[in-house]
């Protein structure tokens, strides 16, 4: 196999990359200078490197030598009766970038639907109901933020059945992103004031 061919394998392997474009991606790359291919390859091995998942919310966050726990987990400003359910790194820093919500958070890593034979598989549902048995903080809220999608809905109906044996003794509520976010939305591309109005309307 040449070069070409080998970057274009690995190229595929990105999310949401098919063959076609991984192939124009290869011709892209091999194009640019020198330098340019070296910062890029220094930056990712770098942020590998520097990059962890805090072992409590499952976000990516820069390693501390001071701290395992992300710096969100951490902080004492925050607060600890409500946790936040979001599917991915990119949702909880869309939230964080409206500034109106104080709480913790986890990401799910995925969504999952009625078709999966291993939802646990796809959804960090696991970690999340040991973590909520062995928690000491007063949890009194926990809010399924999830896309106004299918994917959405479907995991939101899985999270909560998973859910609700741990809470019901506990005197935990569940609530759920406010209407409006009309059908279809990723909480990804949700601009900031709809997210905090999101935010204010849960249920
Ligand atoms: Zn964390």
């Amino acid at each position: 196999m040449d070069s070409l061919t080998q970057l274009t394998e690995l190229l595929k392997k990105l999310p949401g990359i098919g063959p076609r474009q991984s192939r124009r991606l290869a011709f892209w790359f091999v194009r640019q200078d020198v330098a340019f291919i070296q910062s890029f390859s220094k930056t990712l091995l770098e942020a590998r490197s520097t990059i962890t998942v805090c072992p409590k919310c499952k976000r990516l966050h820069p390693k501390n030598s001071a701290r395992e726990q992300c710096a969100i987990c951490s902080s004492e400003a925050r607060d600890a009766t409500t946790v936040m359910l979001v599917e991915k790194d990119v949702d909880l820093e869309n939230i964080e970038r409206t500034g109106t919500y104080t709480g913790r958070y986890f990401v799910l890593g995925g969504t999952t639907s009625p078709l999966d034979a291993h939802p646990e598989k796809k959804v960090r549902i696991e970690s999340f109901l040991a973590l909520l048995a062995n928690t000491n903080e007063p949890i009194r809220e926990i809010i399924i933020a999830l896309s106004a999608t299918t994917e959405g809905e479907d995991t939101y109906t899985y999270i909560e059945e998973k859910i609700k044996p741990f809470i019901e003794s506990r005197g935990i509520v569940i609530t759920k992103l406010g209407r409006g976010l009309s059908t279809g939305t990723e909480l990804e591309y949700v601009d900031k004031d709809t997210m905090v109005h999101a935010l204010k309307r849960r249920s």
